[in-house]
């Protein structure tokens, strides 16, 4: 690298999930350095660094107010950082009950770390206190890279306010310009730009790469689609979204360690496309950051990019597009089979009748060993209103079919859809208990009313009479609702505790499976279909649903850890 280049550091701020390096960064450095030989860039993932440093100091010993205390939490902790980067091989595939354990303590130490370290850095932005100490310390670490720009991936709210700390203490500091963007970015951009702009020079709506490159080489920020910025009002203009996503080459993952990431062995994230092809249902905002358009990158580029991990000695994949559609999954598998890759992957999909037999076996020979299938509610009223475009008889053939393939079924639920009855939430969980031999993990959670989604847009449409914020609706994106018809929110959050036990029961190996996906992977790659699904013993319907809490948890402390 010439000394004359400029320098671009781009930041992954914490918290969020550590099993695997983030994409959208390295997307850009690939990008920016292809595209500017006169530009270099650095990549620092904090959200591992914190991690790390959270860990190192359990090992230390007893973290100050954590509730996380004693020795043999500590100890087991410790055990939980060594298992998931993979010291221990033994007990991650082979000790389910040490697993679930050390995925307890795990995201209880994590959890707890977020919301301590969010409010002492959201309390020390919005009062002029003085930084905490950690903010400091990555600042120097970014000015030492002399840099002349620095972005901000923002792709969840937890990753906010430590985002806004430091580009206070940097702005301080340097005249580089900060550059913010990210999937977070989604809806009233205007005003983040407004409220921030002592912090930020410039927010980038959409995808990055075009207009990253633009303000790079000093273009005018009001001719670049997607740019936001102060000047003596929010300027702004509206995304442009490429046709050919092909262009923008393949991720550079050069500056991070891929072992150091809490995954015993690597899992890469990859995408297949960008948007989504169904993007109608009610609820969801996933697809806004694409701008309603939909993208394919060719099977030749994907499989380019597998054969690059392949020769680096990776072999496990994550597809995170929002939806694959069985078409493109089909084209997909055949691109790895021709190439002759061995390698696993999952994916995310909407359950449809178009994934029959003869597509599920060409999808697991290729690699495939789990889809997170998109499945929502049984009830066909409720599906309507979600516009999912799914039917609860071709929901339960698909799964069957998976499960005979070999390919393990997760499956995503929500909880009190707007106008939702508990019978129609209940026969949900008749569909579980139904399918359970067919369906290895249930994802689920309560609906959430997101900002800019169809349902926010027209909450009549939906028998919603009343929406009210929790907070700040610049920073916290979360809303209340009333409705005139179906659960009300304390009913369904009552139903909902109360099915806990029984979706939780039905990953044969942990219900941790649920929160560590890349984990998920690993397992099922080197169980294959050993971990048969109805083998496992169901809490009956109707539940006895304070039993199986009492059963749960007395299961989880007569865990035999010998430490
Ligand atoms: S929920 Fe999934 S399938 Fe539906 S619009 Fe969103 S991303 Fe697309």
């Amino acid at each position: 690298m010439s000394a004359s280049k400029k320098k671009l550091v781009l930041i992954f701020p914490p918290f969020t999930n550590v099993t695997a390096p983030p994409l959208g960064v390295c997307m850009l450095k690939g990008f920016v350095e292809r595209t500017l030989p006169d530009w270099s860039v650095k990549v620092h993932d904090l959200n591992l660094d914190i991690h790390e440093r959270i860990f190192s100091a359990v090992a230390r010993g007893p973290i100050a107010n954590s509730s996380i205390e004693g020795p043999l939490k500590e100890i087991a902790l410790s055990r939980a950082a060594d298992v998931f980067r993979g010291k221990n091989d033994q007990e991650f595939y082979t000790r389910p009950d040490r697993y679930t354990v050390y995925g307890n303590l795990f995201l209880e130490l994590i959890d707890q770390q977020t919301l301590d370290f969010t409010a002492a850095v959201k309390s020390a932005f919005l009062s002029e206190e003085r930084m905490p100490p950690l903010i400091e310390e990555y600042a120097e670490i970014i000015l030492k890279e002399n840099p002349e720009a620095i972005g901000v991936s923002l792709c969840f709210s937890q990753q906010l306010w430590v985002a806004l700390c430091l580009a206070k203490v940097l702005k301080r500091r340097t005249k580089a310009k900060i550059i913010f963007g990210g999937a977070h970015f989604t809806a009233e951009i205007d005003q983040f730009m407004d409220r921030f702009a002592n912090v930020i020079d410039y927010i980038v709506e959409g995808e990055g790469e075009m207009a990253l490159v633009k303000l790079l080489k000093g273009e005018d920020p009001a001719s670049i689609p997607g740019v936001y910025f102060m000047s003596d009002m929010v300027h702004s203009s509206t995304p442009k979204f490429e046709p050919k996503i092909d262009i923008f080459g393949h991720p550079d993952f050069s500056d991070l360690d891929l072992r150091a990431y809490f995954s015993p062995e690597p899992v890469l994230p990859v995408l297949t496309s960008r948007g989504c092809y169904w993007r109608k249902c009610t609820f969801c905002v996933h697809y806004l950051s694409s701008g309603f358009s939909y993208r394919q990158h060719t099977v030749a580029h994907i499989v380019e990019q597998l054969q690059g991990y392949v020769k680096m000695g990776i072999r496990h994949f994550s597809f995170i597009d929002e939806m694959i559609s069985p078409h493109a999954f089909k084209d997909l598998a055949d691109g790895i089979l021709k190439a002759g890759l061995d390698i696993h992957y999952y994916a995310l999909a909407k359950p449809v009748k178009q994934f029959d037999r003869q597509l599920l076996e060409k999808i697991y020979a290729s690699g495939c060993r789990y889809i997170l299938w998109g499945m929502e509610s049984a009830n066909e009223r409720v599906l309507g209103l979600i516009q999912k475009g799914t039917e609860t008889e071709n929901v339960e053939l698909v799964f069957q079919t998976a499960q005979k393939v070999g390919i393990h079924n997760h499956v995503y639920i929500i909880c009190g859809f707007p106008t939702e009855t508990k019978e129609e939430w209940m026969e949900t969980l008749r569909f579980l208990q139904k399918n359970g031999g067919a369906i290895s993990s249930i994802h689920r959670s309560p609906f959430s009313l997101e900002k800019d989604s169809p349902i926010y847009k027209a909450p009549e449409k939906f028998s919603i009479t009343k929406v009210w914020s929790l907070g700040d609706t610049i920073t916290d994106g979360r809303f209340r609702f009333e409705c005139s018809s179906g659960m009300t929110r304390d009913e369904m959050n009552d139903i909902f505790m109360k099915s806990m036990p029984f979706l939780r029961a039905f990953n044969v190996y942990s219900p941790r499976l649920g929160n560590f996906r890349d984990h998920a992977l690993l397992l099922y790659a080197k169980h294959g279909r050993a971990l048969d699904p109805s083998k496992r013993v169901l809490p009956p319907l109707p539940f006895e649903y304070a039993e199986a809490e009492v059963l749960i948890s007395s299961l989880l402390q007569q865990d035999s850890l010998s430490l």
